[in-house]
């Protein structure tokens, strides 16, 4: 690489700058900052360069360069200490590429700075057709890190329409196969989706099939997945009928692919939404199955029976409050008795689910038992809380602080939505300057101003902030607020309780605990 060789080393002050992210720690990337140190000083070395300073952000995202020591590389370079610095890529600089265009197209040059990448050979000292990479590059890591790059997602996309497998793990009971993007039947675990289809096909319900399952010892997926070594962040100890479901219904068993059912809500997030079914991307006939095509209908439509006749759960009271002491999962009601004298019963659904299991235990308890109980330590409380003479006045108070607010927070998400336009906008107008459709001088008048715009905007939204922090109300006024809802009626319901209860508890003898949203609730 001659472009990059340094003619005049003593002439600079060197900081090498090292940055390693989460997501940068891949198995078989080497991004480590003991790898990135040597590439650099090794380097440095060949150069014959003196290193003034060694600048390592370990944990930070490229999406951001508040990053403590590239804020204080900076503070070096206004400090006139370092006038060239070294990076091993450009995403090490970051993965934003407005900011890192702005670094260095702008910055740097301005500030008499030398800016080297060396994996991309990158060097704006000199005058090189290389340095119109640069844009590129930057723009390439900025789409990596938003995972939406038009570019990668049409390759996604395109392979996901040919059917080509691009996940990095095949579902369950099939395996990655030599040839790339291809899968073939997993022999291991082959027998068991055949036997989850044959109990679904004759009648069993998902539940049954998990709880036998696990009864048999068959390893869940997540533990088989495992134990091939790959990297599974949650591992389920026992079949559940979700499961179960998501294999009966995954047309991949009948050879066919079917990608593009999960997707990231955006690249800042790990977050992802299911994809409604009529968008999932289905091949046809990619590999081979496992089960065949009238085996595959059957289960379908003996799935689609249960689901009819599948009793509606009632509401009460209580409803989504109850939880088990000892497993931590929520009660779930059921009825007891003839249609006149029913009586319902609360029961942990950890051990109503997987009773032959026994996870945990049954914790019967009459609902009407637990609402009278329930019932009275709310009047309590309000009862002993309540003072009228405070309560009227911290009333009249909030009401007319939280009308307030109710504006400031219209205005807050307004000037958000703006923010984010300006942002889109600012995104296609570099675009537009990369494909040449907008001219440098063009490109530089409209970003300038879109930027001015951005930065207004961003103040204004911390200065709204600021305003809404000062006129929040504490804890017990809010509190108060909902005591004196009650006090107005006298009737405790579900939005009382919801109000005011996180969850209740109860344990194994029967014994009730409840836990309020309120602080000062819980000591009594
Ligand atoms: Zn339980």
């Amino acid at each position: 690489m001659d472009y990059l060789k340094i003619i005049n080393p003593m002439d600079y002050k060197v900081a090498l700058y090292i940055r390693l992210s989460k997501e940068d720690e891949k198995p078989g990337e080497s991004e480590s900052v003991s790898n990135q140190r040597s590439i650099l000083t090794r380097y440095a070395k060949e150069q014959n360069l003196a290193i003034v300073g060694e600048y390592i952000d370990d944990g930070f995202s490229g999406t951001t360069f508040d990053r403590p020591e590239f804020k204080k590389m900076i503070q070096d370079i206004e400090n006139k200490k370092i006038n060239m610095v070294i990076t091993k890529d450009l995403s090490r600089l970051g993965r934003d590429y407005i900011k890192v265009g702005e670094y260095t197209e702008k910055y740097f040059p301005e500030h008499r700075v030398r800016y080297i990448s060396i994996l991309d050979g990158v060097d704006t000292g000199i005058d090189s057709s290389n340095n119109d990479i640069t844009p590129f590059k930057s723009v390439f890591n900025d789409f990596y890190a938003k995972d939406i790059s038009k570019k990668i997602k049409s390759v996604k996309n395109n392979k996901q329409d040919l059917g080509l497998f691009i996940g990095g793990k095949a579902p369950y009971g099939y395996k990655l196969s030599n040839i790339p993007n291809k899968i073939e039947i997993d022999e291991n675990v082959k027998p068991i989706v055949e036997r989850i289809f044959k109990e679904i096909k004759s009648g069993k319900s998902c539940r049954a099939v998990a709880i036998d399952l696990t009864l048999d010892g068959i390893p869940t997926p997540s533990q088989y997945a495992k134990s091939q070594g790959y990297k599974i962040s949650k591992i389920s100890k026992h079949w559940a009928d979700s499961r179960i479901r998501d294999i009966v219904t995954n047309e991949v068993y009948i050879g066919n692919m079917v990608q593009g059912r999960m997707k990231k809500i955006n690249y800042k997030s790990k977050k992802c939404v299911r994809i409604p079914k009529e968008n999932w991307k289905v091949v046809e006939h990619t590999h081979k199955a496992i089960i065949d095509k009238e085996t595959f209908i059957k289960a379908q439509q003996m799935l689609e029976t249960r689901k009819q006749t599948r009793v509606k759960t009632h509401d009460y009271l209580l409803k989504g409050l109850v939880y088990c002491h000892e497993c931590g999962k929520k009660m779930g009601c059921s009825p007891k008795g003839l249609a006149e004298g029913v009586v319902y019963y609360f029961r942990c659904s950890t051990y109503t689910s997987y009773a032959r299991l026994k996870l945990c235990t049954s914790h019967s308890i009459r609902m009407d038992f637990v609402e009278n109980i329930v019932i009275s330590k709310i009047k309590d409380i309000c009862n002993s809380y309540f003072d009228k003479t405070n309560i009227e006045y911290i009333a009249k108070q909030k009401l007319s602080e939280s009308k307030k607010n109710n504006t400031y927070s219209k205005e807050l998400k307004n000037t958000n939505l703006l923010l984010n336009k300006i942002k889109l906008e600012i995104d296609n107008i570099y675009e537009d300057k990369l494909r040449g459709v907008l001219s440098q001088d063009d490109f530089e008048r409209i970003y300038n101003r879109k930027k001015e715009e951005k930065e207004s905007l961003i103040k204004k939204i911390n200065k709204l902030k600021n305003i809404m922090k000062s006129n929040n109300i504490d804890e017990s006024q809010i509190l108060n607020k909902i005591i004196k809802k009650y006090s107005n009626n006298n009737i405790i319901n579900r939005a009382l309780l919801i109000d005011l209860i996180d969850r209740i508890e109860i344990d194994c003898n029967k014994k009730i605990y409840i836990y309020f949203k309120f602080k000062s609730l819980n000591n009594n």
